[in-house]
């Protein structure tokens, strides 16, 4: 190793250039630019390259960091990404959008000695997107063709990731999803300023020229059961992800204007990706010259406010209970909302949406936060006689997801999910229920994060391939008999 690492005493930590918050402001580029290659080397340089490293614990995939980062500042990049590319079937969408405060960075040990975290994330970026630059991602070709045929519902990160490992193994594998477009809430959640969408469309071009099938527009329950399916396929996934928005009651929640954040989001993609969206050319989901009120304190606020900054709001305020340390959402999130221009207003909570027809405001209380509840977080309660009111044009509730009712929409009332309405597993197999189906993702975990998805892609994939061997072995002996 070594001369080139060891570096974070004498190099200070550095990002990739940032771009001013005027300039964010105006477009919907993502926010860091590249690294120039030297920044780059000299940045993962910077790894004490740790005996136990604690990044690598704190990694879903648990990712060789240290290997890669010193290859890195070797300049030994193709070998860099040959190491990033065996634990993480999407390493360069993981750098841009894990948050790696909570993470890998977060847990870095010379992070926690004072100097800095080594920016993992962005070199991991880096290594990837130079790969693309330079052609050494190769295509997915099988070494052998398989007659298996393997059903995965659901084409956002967890179904993506395992129809690539599947495909490697030569299954013949399809890919459903009542969307338009392949990506799941990579392509019509999470904001172009944090992932482009190019970036993602590239992964799906690559996963079909390997032989991926993607039948897009079609919804498992409506055209399809899932018993259906599984006549099909030798073995199914389900990683359909989670949809129900969590609500709330209170007086004048049925205004107009009070929008759910996926409706919001999702018309602002599509029209990043060229597609009209009449709700967003009639004014109702485009902020533009309005005053703004997002409710919640997790990703998807975060993305609905800078989104709303984007389109040029009059105003955007986000309310949420907690405080700033307690809020769910990335800490590096919250500091790019407020260099933009998003206010905050912590500890706060609606009482009601005031308005005849549209809502016109949001009459809200403050919060102080009380004893630890069970979790371990300190549960807000309201202060007596703290009411405000804030001018509203629109109001984003972004209070999180629950599961879709499974076994009604998929027409397989056997199908054994928890009280939460997550598709249970067993962790071992990632095997439901039901004989040959499997299931990985958000619906399994409840809302997470595209890095876990990712994770369970690639353990469900493994799980499946180890069951088909095995139930083909048994096939052969019985036959054998
Ligand atoms: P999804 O990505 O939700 O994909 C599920 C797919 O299944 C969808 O394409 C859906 O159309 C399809 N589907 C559903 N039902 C059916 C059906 N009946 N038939 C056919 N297809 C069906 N995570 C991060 O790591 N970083 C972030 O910055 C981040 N930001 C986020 C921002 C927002 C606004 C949101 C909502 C989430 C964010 N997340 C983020 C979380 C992350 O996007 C999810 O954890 C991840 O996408 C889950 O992957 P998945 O494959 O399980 O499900
Ligand atoms: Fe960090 Fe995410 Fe990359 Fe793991 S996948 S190293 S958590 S950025
Ligand atoms: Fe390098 Fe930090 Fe990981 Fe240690 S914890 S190996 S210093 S990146």
């Amino acid at each position: 190793m070594a001369g080139n690492m060891l570096k974070f005493v004498t190099t200070d930590q550095e990002m990739p250039d940032k771009r001013s918050a005027e300039a964010r402001r105006a477009d919907w580029h993502e926010i860091y630019g590249e690294y120039i290659k030297e920044k780059a080397e000299t940045q993962a340089g910077r790894c004490s390259q740790c005996g136990v490293p604690f990044c690598q614990v704190h990694c879903p995939l648990q990712n060789n960091i240290p290997d890669w980062l010193m290859l890195t500042a070797e300049n030994r990049l193709e070998e860099a990404y040959e190491v990033s590319q065996a634990t993480n079937t999407f390493p360069e969408i993981c750098g841009r959008i894990c948050p790696q405060d909570r993470l890998c960075e977060g847990n870095c040990v010379i992070e926690q000695a004072g100097h800095g975290t080594v920016t993992i994330g962005q070199i991991e970026k880096y290594i990837t997107d130079t790969a693309w630059d330079n052609d050494w991602v190769k295509p997915i070709r099988p070494r052998r063709e398989r007659d298996q045929s393997i059903g995965v519902v659901g084409a956002g990160p967890g179904g993506l990731a395992a129809a690539e490992r599947l495909r490697r193994q030569g299954y013949q594998v399809h890919v459903y999803d009542r969307y338009d477009r392949v990506g799941g809430l990579m392509i019509y959640g999470i904001p172009n300023f944090k992932l482009e969408k190019e970036v993602v469309q590239r992964r799906t071009a690559w996963l079909e020229d390997g032989g991926v099938i993607f039948h897009t527009n079609f919804e498992v329950g409506r055209d399809a059961t899932l018993e259906e399916l599984r006549g099909k396929h030798d073995a199914l996934l389900i990683a359909t992800g989670v949809y129900k928005a969590r609500d709330f009651q209170a007086p004048g929640a049925g205004l107009k204007n009070v929008l759910p954040a996926m409706d919001y989001l999702t018309a602002s993609n599509r029209k990043g990706l060229g597609d009209d969206v009449p709700a967003f050319e009639d004014g109702q989901l485009n902020a533009r010259g309005k005053h703004v009120v997002v409710i919640g304190g997790g990703d998807t606020a975060m993305d609905c406010v800078r989104t709303a900054i984007r389109q040029e709001a009059a105003s955007v305020k986000c309310l949420y209970r907690r405080n700033r340390a307690n809020m769910p959402g990335s800490q590096r999130e919250v500091a790019n909302a407020e260099e933009e221009g998003v206010e905050f207003i912590w500890q706060s909570a609606p009482e009601a949406f005031i308005g005849d027809e549209a809502v016109k405001g949001v009459r809200a209380y403050r919060m102080h936060l009380g004893a630890p509840d069970s979790s371990g977080r300190q549960s807000p309660q309201r202060i007596e006689d703290s009411d405000f009111t804030i001018e509203a044009d629109i109001v984003i509730k972004a209070l999180g997801f629950d599961p879709e009712d499974l076994p009604g929409l998929f027409g397989s009332p056997d199908l054994k999910v928890s009280r939460w309405g997550t598709v249970s597993v067993s962790w071992k197999t990632m095997m439901t229920n039901l004989d040959g189906v499997f299931a990985a993702g958000d619906i399994v975990r409840g809302a997470s994060l595209v890095v876990w998805a990712i994770r369970d892609g690639r353990d469900a994939a493994d799980a499946m391939h180890a069951w088909l061997k095995e139930r083909a072995r048994t096939e052969e002996a019985v036959a054998a008999e």
